[in-house]
């Protein structure tokens, strides 16, 4: 194994704080070698430990789908990509049958995702009829389009305890957002005192290591307070 790349880890398993030209270095590894499974190993075991050896279950069911004008490059419902042709919104009763089901199965969280142009109106109408069968036992999480502070305020009053938003790889160039919506609306849910679940995602061959390593680490330096660990 290359000895370099194992002191960063074992370093790390000890409590230092990574830097980036560490962090560009592990994403470089080749896949498969000795160093990606001792990576892989490494960061197991840092999660056993901050969990304790537990883990959570979330199911995500779909509100609506169709073509989406935010036209994200990597994502089945921009328009752009021609997957979905029409719009088309779930039956609500087979909505709320897919998250009772979820919740029956053990999940620990219930996602309502739609896309991003779908009438927030609707999405909050259909959620408070799946919180009032879900009997708030289980926490509901939205996944939806960006949001102002007065929407974080329904989300929160139609049942929702967070969102799970991230500000994507390639933001306003792989899709038509503008970053500084996305950073909006995690203020917003702030405010409104919802949870806010966070990833660094998408990630695929198709991004550079350059901005592997800067969006590894900008989430926490644009807003560190308002960020939580990956909930998804
Ligand atoms: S905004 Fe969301 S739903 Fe719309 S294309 Fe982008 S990822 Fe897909």
């Amino acid at each position: 194994m290359d000895t370099g790349i194992k002191k960063i880890i074992d370093e790390v398993l000890s409590g230092r704080i990574i830097e980036s030209d560490e962090i560009r270095t592990l994403y470089a590894v080749t896949l498969f070698s000795e160093e990606f499974f001792y990576i892989q190993w490494a960061g197991r075991k840092m999660s056993e430990e901050c969990s304790g050896g537990l883990a959570e279950v979330h199911g995500q069911v779909g509100v609506n789908s169709g073509p989406c004008t935010g036209n994200c490059a990597f994502c089945s419902f921009a328009a752009a990509n021609k997957v979905f042709v029409e719009q088309k919104v779930e039956v609500t009763e087979e909505i709320i049958r897919k998250c009772l089901t979820l919740m029956k199965n053990g999940a620990n969280a219930i996602y309502l995702m739609s896309t991003a142009t779908f009438s927030f109106d609707r999405f909050l109408e259909i959620s408070k009829l799946v919180y009032r069968e879900l009997g708030g036992s289980v926490p509901m999480i939205a996944n939806v389009g960006d949001f102002d502070y007065e929407i974080a305020l329904d989300l929160k009053a139609a049942g929702f305890t967070g969102v799970y938003h991230a500000m994507r790889m390639g933001e306003g160039q792989a899709t038509r957002i503008d970053p500084k919506k996305r950073l909006g609306s995690f203020a917003a849910a702030r405010k409104a005192g919802l949870i806010l679940g966070n990833c660094v995602e998408p990630i695929g061959p198709e991004h550079t290591l350059d901005e592997l390593v800067e969006k590894t680490i900008s989430p926490g330096k644009l807003n560190r307070s308002s960020v939580v660990p990956c909930v998804e």
